[in-house]
Parts: C-alpha cells; sequence; structure tokens
C-alpha cells in the first residue's frame, strides 16, 4: 500500500465497488422517478426516494473540465506529479471525477473521449479513465 486515499465500503457504496472488482461502472438509478446519479448516497438526490437500483453504463464518456496537478496533495502522490484530474460526463449523462491515464497530461482537453480503466486500490478498483476514440 502507497499512502493514497482508499475509499471507504459500507452499506451505501458496496454494490458499486463489487462492479468495479467486476470491471463494470455502475450508476444508481432511482426505481420512481429514473433518475441516475453516483453511488454515494442512499437516496435519489432528485425526489428523496429510497427504493433505488444500480447498473452498469457502457464505461464511457467526454471530457468536460480538467485540472493537471503539479503539486501532489500527499506525499505518496509525489511520484506521479504531473497528473490530470478529468471530470467526465459518461454517456449516460451522470458526472464524475478521476484521474485520466495512460497519456500525457498536457494532450487532456475539454471534449476528449474517455473510457473508464481501473485501479487496484487497497480493497478496491477504483475507476479512472484514459482517451479513446
Ligand atoms: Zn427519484
Amino acid at each position: 500500500m502507497s499512502g493514497k486515499l482508499v475509499p471507504e465500503i459500507n452499506d451505501v457504496t458496496r454494490e458499486y465497488w463489487e462492479g468495479t472488482a467486476l470491471g463494470e461502472l455502475r450508476l444508481r438509478t432511482c426505481l420512481s422517478c429514473d433518475a441516475k446519479f453516483r453511488f454515494n448516497h442512499g437516496w435519489c438526490p432528485q425526489c428523496g426516494s429510497a427504493e433505488l437500483g444500480m447498473e452498469a453504463t457502457s464505461g464511457k464518456g467526454t471530457v468536460t473540465n480538467y485540472t493537471v496537478i503539479h503539486v501532489p496533495p500527499y506525499e505518496a502522490y509525489a511520484a506521479e506529479v504531473p497528473y490530470a484530474l478529468v471530470l467526465v460526463e459518461l454517456d449516460e449523462g451522470v458526472r464524475m471525477m478521476a484521474n485520466i491515464v495512460d497519456c500525457d497530461p498536457a494532450s487532456v482537453g475539454i471534449g476528449m473521449r474517455v473510457e473508464v480503466t481501473f485501479e487496484e486500490r487497497g480493497p478496491v478498483m477504483l475507476p479512472q479513465f484514459r482517451p479513446s476514440n
């Protein structure tokens, strides 16, 4: 273990992390209003319902914003700078932030097409993105 941040697995997030372990990026779905959203709520942010499902996404999306990190936030990240953080709008319409890998941070731009990939981080497979066509 490298000292990097590790997400917490709990009753709300377990099904999401089970998905990433299978190579799936999943979204919560609301069984009342059909909203889709990230995993970390136990209720629908649109209608408040606690009747939730979960479904796999395509894992593909488009970069809508990004930043290149030059100063590591923690010592554990010192070997990785510079690296880019991207805000990705998944093709399913939900935005999420992650690292982008397998590319020069200077090549990252708004509108870039990306696909999910996973990095082993402690007990979880953490979603990251890489360029795609
Ligand atoms: Zn809802």
